[in-house]
């Protein structure tokens, strides 16, 4: 069910209170702490069972990558600007992106932008430790397949323009989806300079942590102030799970 609200300029405010988002599921809600934290996810559904037994899950701690092989795909960013629509989903902060416009190819395969969301810390290890945030960018093939691209924060002077543009328009309550479709962003512009990453085979770092997801991440990290890092904690902080077994899986280091 939908109830959407039309708001001054062109802007919607749906509260979607959808069956989809896990959280609402009576019976299946899942968290970050206590009775519902990352070591109980597998108990909570049948449909979460590879929370537990699964052997490529996502995130992972990355301390050292063999070099790429130079006939290794690399990675094709097709992104333009997408109108803002901005979503509380309960677990974390996700912009919605509109189907079939921005999409990634790797190795002739073709990817579209679904969404993506941020983790605070962030949910990959490197040597041992976290940025302060992430943003996971969720691409699905035709087939069904799933590339995530992630991008790490770090503090720094430089205000970051696209989290501010969504900062300034996060819905405050749980299930709730704002779209200013007069408003649009650029996801490349959340993307760093360098294009260096570590690529893996992993899965979704939230129930049912299906595998067979390719992760891409960004070595480089990019910019936020420590007033945007606080206002985008104010809506989710330690939505981080464990660092996964890497149960002898290769990472590689693309330039
Ligand atoms: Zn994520």
């Amino acid at each position: 069910m939908k109830q959407i609200k039309r708001l001054s300029g062109g802007v919607l405010l749906c509260m979607a209170f959808a069956a989809s988002s896990a959280w609402a599921e009576p019976g299946h809600e899942w968290g970050y702490s206590g009775d519902h934290g990352p070591a109980h996810w597998g108990a909570i559904s049948k449909d979460f069972h590879a929370c537990e037994s699964g052997r490529a899950e996502s995130p992972i701690n990355i301390e050292s990558a063999k070099k790429a092989p130079t006939d290794m795909p690399r990675l094709k960013i097709n992104y333009q600007p997408l109108p803002i629509d901005i979503s509380n989903t309960g677990h974390s902060v996700q912009f919605n992106a509109a189907p079939g416009t921005d999409s990634i190819s790797l190795g002739g395969h073709a990817y579209q932008l679904v969404q993506f969301h941020f983790h605070a810390p962030g949910e990959e290890r490197f040597a041992g430790n976290a940025s302060v945030m992430d943003a996971h960018f969720v691409h699905r093939a035709d087939d069904g397949k799933l590339l995530v691209l992630a991008v790490q924060f770090k503090l720094g002077a430089q205000a970051n323009p696209v989290i501010q543009a969504l900062l300034d328009r996060i819905p405050h309550e749980k299930g709730a989806e704002l779209v200013a479709s007069g408003v649009a962003i650029n996801p490349l512009d959340l993307l760093p300079g360098n294009p260096g990453y570590y690529t893996y085979s992993g899965s979704l770092t939230t129930p049912p942590c299906s595998e067979g997801v390719t992760w891409i991440e960004f070595k480089e990290p990019v910019t936020i102030t420590p007033q945007q890092l606080h206002a985008m904690e104010a809506f989710y902080h330690g939505n981080q799970r464990p660092v996964q077994a890497l149960n002898g899986r290769d990472i590689w280091d693309v330039e």
